[in-house]
């Protein structure tokens, strides 16, 4: 079924907002993905790479080959009480100045960080990981902690990317370097800047207490915030009931995907997941006109 202007509103459509290639720290091209996309039976797709907007013309171009509906997307890295947080920006123009330059803010600090972590990792056995990660790497810019878990996975050190984080890449781990992203307000005004809408990503990862859960998105809505992934690939089906009743409960248009990153990492397939609750707003209200196809 192509999609028509007048589908942006229908809850049942099959989109996948939330995906990644290897313009960041997936390892398939946009081109790779949209296929994927396409045989998931996905009507409206979006790519969102960590802090970059380099896979987006090809991206489209696929797509509208493949006659889905596209909108362009990234995934920012914010801090906010001293926790990573995920911001998507959805539907945003990715030619705009603003949040170009946002991001290539961001990415300036991957190189460093990355470069002390292979320090760090080198002190607890794991020798020659930046080196290791980088060559994992299409894009060095976009270095990523997925890129060190790949490589020590490589290495025998453990059995599965989860498993490196669980022992080398999470917060008190050898490997963990604590570093500073965007700030929640920073995050959010670039996507609006750029005509985006700005969407909490996997709220059930942070780990938060309902305090800082409900900080987050007090926060997050002050600053023009509009909503929230439900349906994703990094939740469970209980995540998803949770993320339901924050969206009804704060009034947040609801988002979906897969967080699909490469074959054989434990997330999702593209458009693989059941749809939307019916109840809530898909956050594709929000998008104006989508082309028809
Ligand atoms: P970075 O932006 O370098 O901190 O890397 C974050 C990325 O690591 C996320 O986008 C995920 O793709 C991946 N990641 C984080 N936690 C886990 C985990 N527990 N298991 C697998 N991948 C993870
Ligand atoms: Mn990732
Ligand atoms: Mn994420
Ligand atoms: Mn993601």
């Amino acid at each position: 079924m192509a999609v028509t202007p007048t589908d942006r509103f229908a809850p049942a459509l099959r989109a996948d907002l939330h995906c990644h290639s290897l313009h960041s720290d997936g390892s398939l091209t946009p081109t790779e993905l949209a296929h994927r996309a396409k045989a998931g039976g996905v009507q409206l797709w979006a790519l969102t790479d960590h802090d970059d907007l380099a896979g987006q013309a090809e991206a489209r171009r696929a797509a509208q080959a493949l006659a889905m509906a596209y909108v362009a997307g990234v995934e920012i890295s914010v801090t906010f009480a001293g926790e990573t947080v995920h911001i998507l920006g959805l539907n945003v123009d990715e030619h705009h100045a603003g949040l170009l330059a946002g991001l290539a803010a961001l990415r300036a600090g991957r190189d460093a960080r990355a470069r002390a972590m292979g320090e760090s990792l080198a002190q607890a056995g794991v020798p020659g990981a930046y080196e290791g990660a980088r060559a994992l790497t299409r894009n060095p810019a976009a270095i990523s902690r997925t890129h060190f878990a790949r490589y020590i996975v490589a290495q025998g050190h453990a059995a599965s990317v989860s498993d490196v984080f669980r022992h080398y890449l999470k917060p008190g781990k050898p490997g963990y370097v604590p570093h500073q992203w965007a700030s929640l307000g920073q995050a959010i005004g670039w996507i609006r800047a750029a005509g985006g809408v700005a969407v909490i990503a996997h709220p059930c990862r942070y780990g938060f207490s309902h305090t800082l859960e409900y900080a987050l998105i007090g926060e997050f809505i002050a600053h023009g915030g509009l909503g929230v992934e439900v349906v994703c690939g990094s939740h469970s089906a209980q995540d998803a009931l949770h993320a339901a009743k924050l969206a009804q409960e704060f009034g947040l248009l609801a988002s979906t995907g897969s967080d699909f990153h490469a074959d054989g990492e434990t997330r999702a397939a593209l458009g693989s997941l059941p749809p939307l609750p019916p109840a809530l707003t898909p956050v594709w209200t929000a998008f104006g006109q989508l082309v028809a196809v």
